[in-house]
């Protein structure tokens, strides 16, 4: 009789990670991929796992674990950001990793995808602690990224200095400057301008199109902005530029909600002199950040962490259009009764792609040595975005898909149709 061999669970069998594999599963029967292609693409090339210490201002040493996983480089280098923050895992960067490679794919950059991080409560540290923290991560991560290998970014609670010293510190271990091995950078040293707003505008360019499409107009428009930083700060000013209302943002400590519109310049001041302390914004009524989620309103912009509407609450949303600036905000469960509800959601692969979009526009002009300016990156974002929106909408009506099932399946198609022509080695 054989004998039944119980299966030890894989490393990144977490809810994160699950959610992105289900989501592949369901999108594969529609992407026409070969079965061993499709089995290659279920899991991430390579992960690397290290443990880390770090120096604290205390002279105390924390050991800290820190990951780096490249799901695929079937059509070039991996790219996605490093996070810091505490429920940074394996599961996690693989999950973020697999989506960064539909999100490249969709948008037809020549790269795969790779998400990395150190699990650390980077509120609770200072710069010092910061810089010598990235410093040990690229020290650790040089075998594994490198201009053609693995272009890191920044993600959660990194932003340009990180990149910096990220720059610096594989820069000296090469003997020369090496500005292409990470984006998100510093204008001063090969940063492209607009990357640091890219991902808040490539949210409203999709949100603009789509009320294209469906003949609605955003002047006048009631918008609500879960998370209020890289990229919802400037997705909403940039609905308020086109005549949007935004009349609810939130941090971390909760949300202010004003029924005639929030003055955001006010708002940003009060964060920066009160941080994390929006909740208490002057002339705004506080809400918690589940109360936020459930206001009524035209568009819901989520852009703060992952697994934000689930089966609790998906039922109470009252927006006629979900979209995601942050990555995999949306369970499941989650995605499925917003889905039998009729309401619109505008997938994270597509939506918040403007940042990684515009991080390949870094990564060329530093291959090159020769910069654009604002304008022109600006109108190729549009370009790139606007491709790939139109792509999804058209096969979403073709095949009778939610917006997210048909991005995925334009993203996978194109991954699958380059792995098909290379064949797999040996
Ligand atoms: N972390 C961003 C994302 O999730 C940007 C990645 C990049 O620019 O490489 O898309």
């Amino acid at each position: 009789m054989a004998e039944t061999v119980e299966q030890a669970p894989l490393e990144w069998d977490t809810p994160l990670f699950n959610t992105a594999r289900t989501q592949y599963e369901q999108a594969l029967p529609y992407a026409d991929v070969g079965d061993a292609v499709a089995e290659r693409l279920r899991f991430p090339e390579r992960a690397t796992m290290v443990s880390m210490p770090v120096r604290m201002d205390d002279d105390k040493w924390h050991v800290l674990p820190a990951y780096r996983v490249q799901h695929s480089s079937v059509l070039g280098p991996t790219k996605g950001g490093i996070r810091y923050d505490p429920h940074v895992s394996l599961g996690e960067c693989a999950a973020l990793a697999m989506w960064m490679t539909w999100k490249c794919s969709l948008l037809r950059l020549p790269f795969g995808g790779a998400k990395g991080g150190v699990r650390c409560n980077p509120r609770e540290m200072s710069i010092a602690e910061l810089q010598r923290m990235t410093r040990r991560y690229t020290s650790e991560m040089m075998s594994v990224i490198g201009p053609q290998e693995d272009i890191p970014a920044p993600d959660m609670a990194t932003d340009e200095q990180t990149m910096a010293w990220m720059m610096d510190t594989y820069s000296m271990q090469k003997g020369y400057a090496v500005p292409e091995v990470v984006t998100g950078k510093p204008i001063s040293i090969g940063g492209a301008v607009f990357r640091a707003e890219a991902t808040g505008a490539g949210v409203v360019m999709v949100i603009e199109r789509a009320c294209e499409r469906l003949g609605w107009s955003l002047d006048g428009m009631r918008c609500v902005v879960q998370g209020f930083g890289k990229v919802g700060a400037v997705a909403a000013a940039e609905l308020v530029e086109r005549g949007a209302r935004v009349v609810a943002v939130s941090d971390v400590s909760g949300g202010a909600y004003a029924e005639g519109g929030l003055d955001l310049e006010a708002v940003t001041e009060w964060i920066h002199l009160h941080r994390h302390d929006l909740i208490e914004f002057p002339g705004a009524e506080a809400v918690t950040n589940d109360e936020l989620l459930e206001l009524p309103c035209d568009v819901l912009v989520l852009a703060a962490l992952e697994e934000q509407v689930t089966a609790e609450n998906a039922g109470d949303v009252k927006a006629a259009m979900v979209a995601e600036g942050a990555n995999g905000p949306t369970t499941l469960e989650g995605d499925e009764i917003l889905a039998d509800r009729g309401i619109l959601v505008l997938p994270d692969i597509l939506t918040n792609a403007g940042g990684v979009t515009v991080s390949y526009f870094e990564w060329v002009q530093d291959l090159g040595r020769l910069f654009w300016n604002r304008d022109e990156t600006r109108f190729k974002l549009r370009e790139k975005m606007t491709d790939a929106f139109d792509r999804v909408w058209g096969l979403s009506e073709e095949r009778g898909l939610t917006l997210r099932s048909a991005a995925l399946v334009a993203g996978i198609r194109e991954v699958a149709g380059a792995l098909t022509a290379r064949g797999i080695y040996p």
